[in-house]
């Protein structure tokens, strides 16, 4: 008897099948269409070497997007990496043409793109500021019993720029089902 004839059998039939073309047509709409052009742009980060509250404006800056035809700026952003909720196809106000501008529908999106859309980084800066300055108060002033139930009411307090928000981009969630559930039905008929 061989000594290795069990290890030799390999698992040949559990190679992944290559996936078909066919399944995947009517959903790749992102390929069609040229991709936006977006640049970074910090024209003030040379005012880092001047003095006083100037310097401040280095902070300024933004990502441009154009349009991959005309390269007119179609959008500015404060934020990198926002999630923009879209069919992902544009017409250019300038040209005419249609490009892709970067969005994607709601369920197209992965879980922490969608968590990143509910949750702008000006809003998580803010809501931490105040758990961290309503922690930090547990620290410095005298503790009593009132201390714990003051931190929970500031931490919500500092939750408000996020929530006020959400009901505007609760509407473009729905919306943006709504878009894609309305494709994907043409898809089909
Ligand atoms: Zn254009």
């Amino acid at each position: 008897m061989p000594p290795n004839s069990t290890t030799l059998a390999l698992p040949s039939s559990r190679r992944k099948k290559p996936p078909s073309d066919m399944s995947r047509k009517g959903v790749d709409h992102h390929t069609r269409y040229p991709k936006a052009i977006h640049e970074d742009q910090n024209p003030f980060a040379l005012l880092g070497f001047l003095p006083g509250y100037l310097r401040l404006l280095i902070f300024l800056r933004w990502t441009a997007y154009k349009c991959p035809h005309c390269s007119q700026v179609f959008r500015r952003d404060f934020w990198p990496r926002n999630v923009w909720l879209g069919t992902g196809k544009r017409v250019c106000k300038n040209c005419g043409q249609i490009f892709d501008d970067g969005s994607s529908e709601w369920p197209e999106l992965p879980l922490f793109r969608k968590l990143r859309f509910f949750l702008p980084p000006l809003a998580v800066g803010i809501w931490g500021g105040f758990v961290v300055a309503a922690v930090a108060s547990l620290f410095i002033g005298p503790r009593d019993e009132h201390s714990w139930p003051v931190v929970i009411i500031v931490s919500t307090f500092g939750l408000i720029p996020a929530l006020a928000w959400s009901p505007i981009h609760l509407a473009q969630v729905i919306r943006s089902i709504h878009r894609y559930n309305a494709r994907g039905n043409q898809g089909t008929k």
